[in-house]
């Protein structure tokens, strides 16, 4: 399917850098293509490590006007682009679809789970409070908030808008510049809201995108740089790992968003229903190419058998097709090789003996990247389904007979960032919330994601955490004042 913008101009295919729209200095492209139908939507500038040290000199020249800024004006710039944003919703969700595959009912979705941080933290720029300590008659001592400096941020391809405005958002409240590396696969939607930032008036060089499928290259002038004083990445754990050692010949502020293993542990009291209709959505949602995406889902032994039948039910109505087809409800995978991964991933699943209750076999009819939505039974922990990061729309159902090794099978991985429980018994929501070694913990609900609440996980995970209040912390450096001298 092809999409028609109302308006076209958001669709840019150039690097922004210093508030100019700019191609590679070799004027060299790179396509970005629409994995439903693997056709061309726009040829990008390709952009290295020259123009990425350009684009932090600009950065950095636009610091010193911004940080000078009132909190009051730069709140009301933020609230501007979070108003552009809102106004160009729909326009912005076709951008997403065509160059995510996401369906389009949640391109919508994200678009305005994005703005929130937008409009979040043009709330919070008005609230970074200092402190004055109690200490002697004849001195003062002050606690002062200052932005941390120049931002560097590397954003992932699964969602192309969220994972910039939730970096943005804080870097720019807090009174910092940024300069943003969006995946080469989806740069269309960071340039349409870099488009919407200059419309908003956010001056020259407060926010810079810089397009190029060089990862390695523009990635290691970004943390090159003394200049940057924060890398923030959303990513895969081995490319964070990767991200932070990078960084520490400068010793850089570091937040990391890295890769999750979700467990949801449905237990024998849970209800039912509610337990399959949460394992469908987190599961499935954007394919299930999203870190919180449920990766494991263990099952108490006595509903086994009637959870796999009400699940295999439910997830069978899903219809896989084109993102920007609104009777979609799954879409493609990002790219052919992704979608090699996880058949890769199934089979050595079923080479050990797992079952296939549903799909498993990739629909290469309707092109390379689409996967249907599967179910297995009879996994084991030893199976990669259960070790490593699925990113794709296959449940694997595991057994569990009783609560502690439950725990221990949540716990039995590297990662530590999203969980859910199915449960109707109070002190065991309790004992088990508090003892699974997760960032963030879902109880009988899988939407736990918002503007509002302190997204970050533990272990491999990562660092740092991002929305909410403390989510302006990462950009902001601590100074103590010492005012001596005072006594007569
Ligand atoms: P994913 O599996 O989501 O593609 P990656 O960690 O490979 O995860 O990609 C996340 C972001 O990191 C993308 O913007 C990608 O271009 C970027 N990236 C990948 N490798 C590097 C690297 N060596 N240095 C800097 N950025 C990188």
């Amino acid at each position: 399917m092809t999409f028609t913008l109302q308006d076209p101009s958001l669709l840019r295919a150039q690097a922004y850098i210093d508030g100019q729209w700019q191609d590679a200095d070799s004027g060299s492209h790179f396509a970005v293509y629409n994995p439903a139908s693997m056709s061309t939507i726009a040829q990008l500038a390709d952009l290295g490590a020259t123009e990425t040290t350009r684009a932090i000199t600009a950065a950095e020249t636009a610091l010193v006007d911004w940080r000078e800024r009132s909190a009051k004006e730069r709140s009301q710039y933020l609230r501007r682009w979070y108003e552009l944003i809102m106004e160009h919703q729909e326009d912005l969700a076709l951008i997403m679809s065509a160059e995510q595959g996401k369906v389009l009912e949640e391109s919508r979705q994200e678009v305005a789970y994005g703005a929130s941080f937008i409009e979040w933290f043009a709330e919070e720029a008005k609230r970074i409070y200092g402190d004055v300590l109690p200490g002697a008659a004849d001195r003062r001592l002050l606690v002062t908030k200052h932005p941390v400096g120049v931002v560097a941020a590397i954003t992932p391809w699964n969602f192309p808008n969220a994972m910039i405005t939730r970096k943005a958002g804080p870097a720019l409240a807090a009174g910092c510049t940024i300069v943003i590396k969006p995946a080469a696969e989806t740069p269309l939607s960071a340039l349409a809201l870099a488009e919407l930032a200059d419309r908003a008036g956010i001056p020259a060089g407060v926010i810079n995108v810089v397009t190029g499928q060089d990862a390695r290259a523009i990635g290691q002038a970004l943390t090159d740089s003394p200049a940057v004083r924060k890398l923030t990445f959303t990513g895969s754990t081995p490319v964070g790992k990767q991200l932070l050692r990078q960084s520490a010949d400068t010793v850089k502020k570091v937040s990391m968003e890295l890769g999750g293993n979700a467990p949801i542990i449905v237990f024998a009291d849970a209800d039912l229903d509610q337990a399959v209709a949460g394992a469908l959505a987190s599961k499935y949602r954007n394919a299930g190419q999203t870190c919180i995406c449920a990766n494991r889902i263990l099952v108490q032994s006595s509903i086994h058998d009637a959870f796999i039948d009400k699940f295999v039910a439910a997830v069978a109505k899903l219809e896989l097709g084109d993102g920007l087809s609104d009777s979609s409800t799954l879409g493609p995978m990002i790219s052919p090789r992704a979608a090699t991964n996880v058949e890769n991933m199934v089979a050595d699943a079923v080479a050990n003996g797992a079952a296939v209750a549903l799909g498993g076999e990739r629909a290469l009819a309707l092109g390379e990247c689409f996967y249907p939505a599967t179910i297995l039974s009879n996994v084991s922990s030893d199976m990669r389904v259960f070790r490593e990061e699925i990113f794709g729309p296959v449940a694997p159902v595991f057994r569990f007979e009783d609560e502690a090794q439950a725990i221990a099978m949540a716990n039995d991985t590297e990662f530590g960032l999203a969980a859910y429980i199915y449960t109707q018994d109070m002190a065991r929501i309790w004992r088990v919330s508090e003892r699974i070694e997760y960032g963030m913990v879902g109880v009988n609900e899988v939407g736990i994601t918002s503007e509002i609440i302190p997204f970050g996980g533990m272990k491999e995970s990562g660092l740092g955490r991002e929305g909410s209040k403390y989510g302006i912390e990462d950009y902001i450096e601590t100074k103590y004042i010492c005012i001596g001298g005072l006594g007569a």
